[in-house]
């Protein structure tokens, strides 16, 4: 689509994606109609604010096909099963989400449009991706970490500001949705079930995944560690000349990235031919240097790399990288306990990565299991359990799974769903730790059955560590 005007388009959901689509849409000369499924105070308000603009919303009815349209631009959270996909579908009416209309319109006006490097998986994303727009500005680039994550991606397309590359972070939904996206490079992270209501399968979900691959130009840069990530580069259509670059904690073969002796080595863009290897950073350089995120620095700098950044600058750029709230954060030391904050371990994956990386762990765990099962997780992560603490609403699921997998660990079960169980939980974990222990909160859950979010969740836990001392 180059001509707007006039151009009937149909944006599926208010909200951070579809407010921004709808005034970007309308300014650009489209008849737009937003539809939306709620219709409560807040969006009552939202709408009234695009009414005054010009903008048709219909609020309480998002299952309805306007008449006449003739593209549909959804929030990516929406389901692909909803009537009124199936009504666009029997319509032929394209849908795109908004990494799909970001893409479209990169080079709107004849703007130069900056690289899109993309980094997706199940875990590990965010910080990915932030390493790696620190790695690009450490190389003086002109960037932003964008996408799934801070800066809409809208924005840094179409705002004043202009960028070199884009760190882009996207979610399976966002990928399902995006059909033409063609990244410089990109990088699955790891595949583990996650969100599989959405994708209807494991296989759908892949699928959705492994379309941030398609179209590649330079590399694409996969886990060694995770064979499913490896299928998805061979699978997808990439343009001639680009590369598989895998990422190991071992040593690395040509064209890969890995680890020797403490020291993160690139074998697969080596600018001095008569070296084989060039050395980036050391471990310690990263922080926290856990293995899973020795991982995330190694596909950081895997897509620098991709993207031509000199060795220095990925140093430069992971020293200068600090981790997000509640991502293996150290809360304190009390009594020769550490206590850790992974509030953010929201599935059994990430929690898996987080229980790997102490020794001696009093672990806090439970919430809404999402579907999950926790039999792998328990089995692998049970001789590094000193005991566990289980809140939330589905914690009977981890009871069980402890019982069978590590039934010597003592388990107390706090049966409490409100948020104040928090303070009991680390109270109790206290008591169960001994000095040189972890507590580790990495609950394996979502959070909304008794905070706000994982932040709070995370929050109170450091709120009722700063008590201990007291
Ligand atoms: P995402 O954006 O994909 O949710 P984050 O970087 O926010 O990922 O990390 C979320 C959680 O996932 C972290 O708290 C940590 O427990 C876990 N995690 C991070 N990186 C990895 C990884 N490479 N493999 C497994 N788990 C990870």
């Amino acid at each position: 689509v180059t001509d707007w005007q006039g151009k009937n388009v149909t944006v599926a959901g208010l909200g951070v994606s579809g407010i921004p689509a709808a005034k970007v849409l309308h300014g650009l000369g489209a008849k737009v109609t937003v539809v939306n499924d709620g219709d409560d105070a807040r969006a009552r308000e939202q709408a009234a604010e695009l009414e005054a603009l010009g903008v048709t919303v219909r609020l309480g009815d998002g299952a309805t096909l306007p008449e006449g349209t003739g593209l549909i631009v959804t929030a990516p959270g929406w389901k692909p099963d909803k009537p009124l996909f199936t009504a666009a579908h029997q319509a032929g009416v394209p849908v795109w989400g908004d990494v799909e209309l970001a893409w479209r319109l990169r080079e709107l006006d004849g703007r130069k449009a900056a690289p899109w490097l993309c980094v997706t998986g199940t875990n590990g994303k965010t910080t990915t991706t932030q390493m790696l727009a620190s790695i690009l500005e450490a190389a003086g680039l002109r960037t932003a970490a964008v996408g799934n994550i801070g800066v809409s991606l809208l924005d840094a397309v179409l705002g004043e500001e202009t960028y070199d590359v884009l760190a882009v972070e996207l979610s399976s939904y966002q990928l399902h949705w995006a059909p033409s996206l063609r990244a410089h490079s990109a990088a699955v992270l790891n595949l583990a079930p996650d969100h599989l209501d959405w994708h209807g399968s494991m296989e759908a979900y892949a699928k959705d995944k492994g379309r941030v691959y398609e179209g590649n130009r330079v590399a694409c840069v996969y886990n060694l560690a995770d064979k499913a990530t490896e299928d998805l580069v061979r699978e997808a259509d990439v343009e001639e000349g680009c590369r598989a670059v895998g990422f190991t904690l071992g040593a690395p073969a040509p064209s890969q990235l890995g680890v020797v002796d403490g020291i993160l080595v690139d074998r697969a863009f080596v600018e001095n031919r008569q070296h084989n290897a060039q050395e980036l950073a050391e471990v310690s350089d990263v922080r926290p240097p856990a293995p899973h995120n020795i991982a995330n620095a190694l596909a950081a700098a895997a897509l620098a790399r991709a993207f031509g950044v000199p060795a220095k600058a990925v140093r430069d750029g992971l020293r200068a990288f600090t981790p997000d709230a509640h991502r293996i954060a150290h809360v304190a030391d009390v009594d020769g306990v550490a206590y850790i904050d992974d509030s953010k371990a929201t599935n059994t994956h990430a929690a898996e990565a987080s229980l790997a990386a102490y020794e001696s762990i009093v672990w806090i765990a439970g919430g809404l299991a999402k579907g999950a099962t926790f039999d792998e997780l328990v089995a692998k992560s049970a001789k590094r359990l000193r005991a566990a603490v289980l809140i939330g609403a589905d914690r009977a699921l981890i009871r069980e799974a402890l019982a069978r997998h590590a039934p010597e660990v003592p388990v107390v079960d706090l049966e409490r769903t409100d948020t104040g169980a928090m303070l009991a939980a680390v109270q109790e974990a206290r008591r169960l730790a001994v000095e040189g222990d972890t507590v580790l909160l990495a609950p394996a859950c979502a959070s909304m059955d008794m905070f706000v979010n994982y932040n709070q969740r995370g929050d109170l836990f450091a709120e009722a560590v700063g008590e201990l001392g007291t």
